[in-house]
C-alpha cells in the first residue's frame, strides 16, 4: 500500500508558518493585504472566494472582497483592478476565474500590477519562472513541490511526467520540476502512447480534468503519483484523475482527493501575499 501524502496536514503547517511570519511582519508595522474581486455569483467559484477569505482570517492576512454583478462591464472591473493596483496598502490582487463569457480573461490578467499577481498568471511571472528569474509562481504547482519535498520524495534526477499542459497547472508545474532538477516529460491528449511515457514517471503529475482516468497500468510500481484532479464521478461524487483505489496498490506514494492537492493551492496563495508584502516593503526602502 502506498504511503498517503496527506495535503491537509502539511497545508496546515504552511498556514501556521504563514501565520508566524504575518504576526512578524506586523509588529514591523507591515500588514499583509489581499483584495480578491469576485465577478458573478457562480457558486463554485463563491465555495474557492470563501476558503481563500477564511485562510486569510486564520492566517491574519486582511482580506478585502470585491463583488461585481454579472453583467459588469470589462472596463468596470479593469478600473477597479487598477485602483487597487495603486493602492499602498494592498499587497495581493486576485480575480476569481473564471470571468463571464463577455469578458477577455488575458486583458484582466494582464491588468494586474506583476508585483501584486499573487495567483502568478501575469505574463510577466510566467516568464520569470520560465528564464529562473524571481516572481510569483501559480499556487496549485508551487503547492505540489512542498507536497513532494515534506513528503521526502526527491525530485532532483528523477523522471517526472507532468499529463496535462495547461496554463495554470501543467506548464508551470513542468517548469518548477525543472528547476528541481528533474527529467520533465509533458504529456497530453494529442501523446501517441499514454500508458508507454506515464509508466516511465518517477514521479507522475497528473491534471486533465477526466475522473480517474489513469489506472494501475498507468503507474510504474513504485512511482509517486500526484492527483490535480477535482472531478466528478457518474454519482456526483468528488474525485480525482487518478484511479486511487487501483492506484494506491501499487505506487510507492500517493495524494487522496480530497485531502491531497487541493487544501495546497490556498495554503500557498497566502505565502504568495507574503512574499508580496516583503517585495513591496523592500520595494519601498530602496527606492
Ligand atoms: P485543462 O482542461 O485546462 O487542461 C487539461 C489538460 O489535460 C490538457 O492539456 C489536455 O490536453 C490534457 N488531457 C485531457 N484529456 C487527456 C487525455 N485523455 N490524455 C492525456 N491528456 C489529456 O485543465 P486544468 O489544468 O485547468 O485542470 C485539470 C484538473 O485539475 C481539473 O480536474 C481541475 O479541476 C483540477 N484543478 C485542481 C486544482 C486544485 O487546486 N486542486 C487547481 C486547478 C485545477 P490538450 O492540451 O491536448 O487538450
Amino acid at each position: 500500500m502506498a504511503q498517503i501524502i496527506d495535503g491537509k496536514a502539511i497545508s496546515q503547517t504552511i498556514k501556521d508558518e504563514v501565520k508566524k511570519e504575518v504576526q512578524e511582519l506586523s509588529e514591523k508595522g507591515i500588514p499583509v493585504t489581499l483584495a480578491v474581486i469576485q465577478v458573478g455569483e457562480d457558486p463554485a467559484s463563491t465555495v474557492y472566494v470563501n476558503n481563500k477569505k477564511r485562510a486569510c482570517a486564520y492566517t491574519g492576512i486582511r482580506s478585502l472582497s470585491y463583488n461585481l454583478p454579472e453583467s459588469a462591464a470589462q472596463e468596470e472591473l479593469l478600473s477597479l483592478i487598477g485602483q487597487l493596483n495603486e493602492r499602498e496598502d494592498v499587497n495581493g490582487i486576485l480575480v476569481q476565474l473564471p470571468l463571464p463569457g463577455h469578458m477577455d480573461e488575458d486583458a484582466v490578467i494582464e491588468a494586474i500590477c506583476p508585483r501584486k499577481d499573487v495567483d502568478g498568471f501575469h505574463p510577466q511571472n510566467v516568464g520569470a519562472l520560465c528564464i529562473g528569474k524571481p516572481g510569483f509562481v501559480p499556487c496549485t504547482p508551487a503547492g505540489i513541490i512542498e507536497l513532494l519535498k515534506r513528503s521526502g520524495i526527491e525530485i532532483a534526477g528523477k523522471e517526472c511526467v507532468m499529463i496535462g499542459r495547461s496554463n495554470i497547472v501543467g506548464k508551470p508545474m513542468a517548469l518548477l520540476l525543472l528547476r528541481e532538477n528533474a527529467t520533465v516529460t509533458v504529456a497530453h491528449s494529442r501523446t501517441a502512447d499514454l500508458k508507454e511515457v506515464s509508466g516511465r514517471a518517477d514521479i507522475l503529475v497528473v491534471a486533465t480534468g477526466r475522473a480517474r482516468m489513469i489506472t494501475a497500468e498507468y503507474v510504474k510500481p513504485g512511482a509517486a503519483v500526484i492527483d490535480v484532479g477535482m472531478d466528478r464521478d457518474e454519482n456526483n461524487k468528488l474525485c480525482g484523475d487518478v484511479d486511487f483505489e487501483a492506484v494506491s496498490g501499487i505506487a510507492g506514494a500517493i495524494t487522496p482527493v480530497p485531502g491531497g492537492v487541493g487544501p495546497m493551492t490556498i495554503a500557498m496563495l497566502m505565502k504568495n501575499c507574503v512574499q508580496a508584502a516583503r517585495m513591496q516593503e523592500s520595494g519601498k526602502k530602496n527606492s
